[in-house]
């Protein structure tokens, strides 16, 4: 196929491609020292059977680096999260079947990693040629294992044409282009900080500028200096309007960038109106997932209305459909369904899961996202919750969990929320609610937040259980694990 990277072959050698706290490379760096890799990879045979390369996702800019020099070499990498422990490490490495493992010199690898033939990643190669792309559009570019956040994580196997695709339609979407200059504090190996936050610039031709750790400082000092975007994930753009009060230069930041966009969970109503109280600005969200890339955002000429998802993207197919696969033709805002999408987006298969891959896609060839959605009616979608955990079943009502966590995130008691259902004899499933107060001494007593709920919306909403907790269990992309929660209690 085409290059997935031309401004790496053919574009602006002294623009800075990457910058990863202190340290940066241009497009001819990067060029040099993923071109260099590529090389060697295609040597000695290191690619032999499936072709697919680990690659230990720290720092940053060698993981990059990495990532960029596998797929130059027309291989699949398999990012890793340093932080994941030996047993989930000892799965994916089974599971994926690495030839070896790319990692930063000095780096110490987990015992789970041992077996593998190892080999440093040289950021700093001379400038040097890019070889050829002699690969076809579905050929695999990288494995992702998903977040884990509702079962074990499942290694989506990703062609280069999602890549590209989903790529350029956020370009469409956003008016993405090569004067973009991009600031996150994602890590590289999930799709939000990898291929959104670091191939969307390189296939851009525009620049990436990463935190490390993120920090509300780093994006007010970034903006400031001049970057047109932020991506983060709703617990960054909650840290955001909580300091906001205290931070004019955050605020002067925030309003002078082009576009704030959140995604991996669901962006709290409460967070998004508190962020354009104080800059004016309003944060858009676009909705995605590892088996899917990206399949709705909203526009950067369009109206960011919180709680909403925007419209599908350029060349994704979005319906929703009942639970006995009726699809659902009303735009009423009420209707609710399962979203299922169809288009070159999509991954090809969970690895060697034939069973999950063929359960999770229709006969017509619609994936079943499992995340349940109404449609407004100029065609915006907005998300209720996940099928598995959001959505409850109580006195003859669906009622997803999201918009009664959003009410609770607007009492003046409460910091964090979430809800869930759980079996009751009367109504077939009871609403939860777990609350972190933000005085653990003096948190607002269940009648007080069951009124508020029902106040909001309606009666058959308000939580018939509260229980309280010091923090929410949450995975490193900050979102909740209400399994966890649930196993718990
Ligand atoms: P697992 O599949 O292993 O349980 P996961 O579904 O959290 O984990 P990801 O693929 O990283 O793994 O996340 C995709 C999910 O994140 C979507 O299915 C959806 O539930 C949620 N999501 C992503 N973006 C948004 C958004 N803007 N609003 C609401 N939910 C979102
Ligand atoms: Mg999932």
């Amino acid at each position: 196929m085409s290059s997935l990277f031309p401004a790496l072959a053919d574009g602006p050698g002294e623009r800075v491609a990457l910058r990863f706290g202190e340290r940066s490379l241009t497009y001819g760096e990067l060029a040099g020292a993923a071109g260099a890799l590529a090389a060697r990879l295609r040597g000695a045979d290191r690619l032999r059977g499936a072709g697919r390369v680990a690659v230990w996702a720290t720092p940053e800019l060698e993981t990059a680096v990495a990532v960029t020099g596998v797929l130059l070499a027309g291989a699949a990498a398999v990012p890793l999260n340093p932080k994941s422990g030996e047993k989930e490490l000892a799965h994916i490495v089974s599971d994926s079947a690495p030839t070896l493992v790319l990692t930063a010199a000095g780096a110490e690898l987990p015992d789970a990693l041992g077996a593998l033939e190892r080999l440093d990643v040289d950021a700093t190669a001379a400038p040097g040629a890019v070889p050829d792309d002699t690969t076809a559009d579905g050929d695999p570019a990288l494995i992702v294992y998903t977040s884990g956040t509702t079962g074990p994580p499942k290694g989506a196997v990703l062609p280069r044409r999602a890549l590209a695709t989903t790529l350029d339609a956020l370009a469409d979407a956003w008016q993405w282009t090569a004067d973009d200059v991009l600031v996150h504090g994602l890590p590289l190996f999930h799709v939000h900080g990898l291929v959104l936050g670091t191939l969307g610039p390189l296939r851009r031709g525009g620049s990436v500028r990463h935190l490390g750790r993120f920090s509300t400082e780093g994006v007010a000092r970034e903006l400031n200096a001049g970057a047109t975007m932020l991506f983060g994930v709703p617990t960054m753009y909650h840290r955001i309007a909580e300091a906001l009060p205290q931070d004019p230069e955050l605020a002067k930041a925030l309003a002078r960038a082009r576009l704030l966009v959140s995604g991996s969970a669901a962006l709290p109503v409460h967070d998004h109106e508190r962020i354009a109280a104080a800059t004016g600005r309003r944060v858009i969200e676009r909705y995605g997932m590892t088996e899917t890339l990206m399949n709705t955002s909203v526009r950067a000429d369009g109206e960011a209305r919180a709680g909403t998802v925007g419209v599908p993207l350029p060349g994704v197919e979005l319906r929703l459909v009942e639970e006995d696969g009726t699809p659902i033709t009303a735009y009423d805002g009420e209707s609710v369904g399962e979203i299922q999408v169809r288009g070159p987006n999509l991954f090809t298969e969970y690895l060697n899961r034939p069973d999950a891959t063929a359960a999770a896609f229709t006969a017509d060839g619609f994936f079943r996202t499992g995340d349940m959605a109404v449609r407004e009616p100029d065609g915006y979608v907005r998300i209720v919750g996940r099928k598995a955990t959001d959505l409850i079943k109580s006195g003859g009502y669906k009622i997803g969990a999201g918009e009664i966590e959003n009410a609770l995130l607007e009492h003046p008691g409460v910091r964090e929320a979430a809800v869930t259902g759980e079996p009751d004899a009367d109504l077939g499933e009871r609403i939860v609610a777990w609350i972190v107060p933000l005085d653990a001494e003096a948190p607002p007593a269940a009648e007080e937040l069951a009124d508020h709920v029902a106040r909001r919306l309606a009666p058959h909403k308000r939580p018939r259980v509260v229980r309280y907790l010091g923090s929410l269990p949450r995975n490193d992309m900050g979102k909740i694990m209400k399994r966890a929660l649930v196993a718990d209690a």
